[in-house]
């Protein structure tokens, strides 16, 4: 996959909202919530799995259809 950037539920193009979760036994999981549908996505992100500190740069801004 070169991309995730569209709901494989109602085929919304334009990406997700990131969502937080505290699951049972503790810990923060990392999510997508789709904002044109809702539906959720649980990508296995844990706050161990990333890299501090975090760069973020503009990335492609995408056209509404
Ligand atoms: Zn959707």
């Amino acid at each position: 996959m070169g991309e995730f950037r569209m709901c494989p539920s109602c085929s919304y193009q334009r990406g997700f909202h990131v969502y937080f979760r505290e699951p049972e036994g503790g810990g923060v999981v990392v999510g997508l919530i789709c904002p044109n549908c809702g539906q959720s996505y649980d990508l296995a992100w844990r706050p161990g799995d990333l890299v501090a500190p975090l760069t973020i740069q503009p990335g492609e801004v995408f056209p509404a259809k």
